[in-house]
C-alpha cells in the first residue's frame, strides 16, 4: 500500500484565497482592513526569511503588513514599549515577536505583554489557558494548520487513538489539548518516553514535532493510520548539498500508512495561512462582526 499524501502546500493555498476572500468582503462591507505587526530582533537568517514570507503572504490577503526590524542589541525595555504602543494602535490586530529573541530578553515577559486579543500566535499564558479550558482564543498556527489537515483527511476524528511525538509549547502542547477536544484518545510522547516504537503502534493519529531527521521509522507505524510530519530537519544531500526531511522517514511510512504529509510541502505552509486566518478572526472580534461569508 502506498499512502496518500496530504498536500499541505494545496490545502494552505486554499485557505489563503479564503482568508483573502473574506478579507475584501471585510473591507467592502465595513472599511476594516485587518492588520498584523511582526516584529523581528537581530539577524538570524531563518527567521528573516519566515518574517519577508509572511509580510508578503499577509499583503497577498489585503491585510496591512507592518514589520518591525530591531538590532540584536535592542534592550527589553525597548521591545516592551513596541509592544505597548502596538496594543493600543486600533489599526493592528495581530501582534507577533518572532522567536527566537536574544539571549539578554526575557521571552516570558515579551509574549506575557502583548495584548491577548491581539496575540495571533496563541503564545500567550491566557490563549493557552483558554485553549485547554475549550474557551475561544487563539490557537498556535502549526498545531492548527494540523488539525485542519486531520480533519479534511478523517473527518470527524472522535475516539481515534492519537499520538503526539513532542511537547514543546508551540507544538506538541497545544496539539495534544485540539486532538483532545476533538475527543482522540491522547498520548503524548517525549524524550523520557519508554519503548517509543511500541506507543507508535496503537496511533491512528500520530503527529511528529521533534526535530530528529526521519528518527520514526516504518515499522513503527501502525498499518493504515494518518502521519502528521512536523520535523523541519536540514540534512547533508551529498556533494556538500543539504536537503530537508521530516521527523518520519516517509520512503518507509507512506508504505504503511494511509495519509502522510511530505516535508517540505506538507505542515509547513499551513503555519503561515492559518496565522492569517487568526489575524482576520481577531480583527472580526475586536469591531464584534461576525466572519464574513
Ligand atoms: P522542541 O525542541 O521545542 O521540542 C522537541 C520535543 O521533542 C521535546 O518535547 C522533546 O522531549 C521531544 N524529543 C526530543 N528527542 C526525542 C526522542 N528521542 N524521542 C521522543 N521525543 C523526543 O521542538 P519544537 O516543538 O519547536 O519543534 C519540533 C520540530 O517541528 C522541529 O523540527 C521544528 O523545526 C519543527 N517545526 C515546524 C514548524 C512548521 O512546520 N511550521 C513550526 C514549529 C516547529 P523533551 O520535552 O523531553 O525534551
Amino acid at each position: 500500500m502506498s499512502a496518500a499524501t496530504i498536500d499541505g502546500k494545496a490545502f494552505a493555498a486554499g485557505l489563503r484565497a479564503e482568508v483573502a476572500r473574506r478579507v475584501a468582503l471585510l473591507k467592502e462591507r465595513h472599511g476594516l482592513v485587518p492588520g498584523l505587526a511582526v516584529i523581528l530582533v537581530g539577524d538570524d537568517p531563518a527567521s528573516q526569511v519566515y518574517v519577508r514570507n509572511k509580510g508578503i503572504q499577509t499583503r497577498e490577503a489585503g491585510m496591512r503588513s507592518d514589520e518591525i526590524r530591531l538590532p540584536a542589541t535592542t534592550g527589553e525595555a525597548e521591545l516592551l514599549a513596541h509592544l505597548h504602543r502596538l496594543n493600543a494602535d486600533p489599526a493592528i490586530h495581530g501582534i507577533l515577536v518572532q522567536l527566537p529573541l536574544p539571549a539578554h530578553i526575557e521571552e516570558r515577559a515579551v509574549i506575557a505583554t502583548i495584548d491577548p486579543d491581539k496575540d495571533v500566535d496563541g503564545f500567550h499564558p491566557v490563549n493557552v489557558g483558554r485553549l485547554s479550558l475549550g474557551q475561544p482564543g487563539f490557537v498556535p498556527g502549526t498545531p492548527k494548520g494540523c488539525m485542519k489537515l486531520l480533519a479534511a483527511t478523517l473527518g470527524d476524528l472522535s475516539g481515534r487513538e492519537a499520538l503526539v511525538i513532542g511537547r514543546s509549547n508551540i507544538v506538541g502542547k497545544p496539539m495534544a489539548q485540539l486532538l483532545l477536544a476533538a475527543n482522540c484518545t491522547v498520548t503524548i510522547a517525549h524524550s523520557r518516553s519508554r519503548d517509543l516504537p511500541a506507543l507508535c503502534r496503537r496511533a491512528e493519529i500520530l503527529v511528529a514535532a521533534v526535530g530528529r531527521p526521519e528518527m520514526v521509522r516504518g515499522d513503527w507505524i501502525r498499518p493504515g493510520a494518518s502521519v502528521i510530519d512536523v520535523g523541519v530537519n536540514r540534512i547533508a544531500a551529498g556533494g556538500g548539498k543539504t536537503r530537508l526531511v521530516g521527523d518520519v522517514a516517509f520512503a518507509e511510512a507512506r508504505e504503511v500508512a494511509a495519509a502522510i504529509t511530505p516535508v517540505p510541502g506538507g505542515v509547513g505552509p499551513m503555519t503561515i495561512a492559518c496565522l492569517l486566518e487568526n489575524t482576520l478572526e481577531a480583527a472580526c472580534r475586536k469591531a464584534g462582526l461576525p466572519l464574513p461569508e
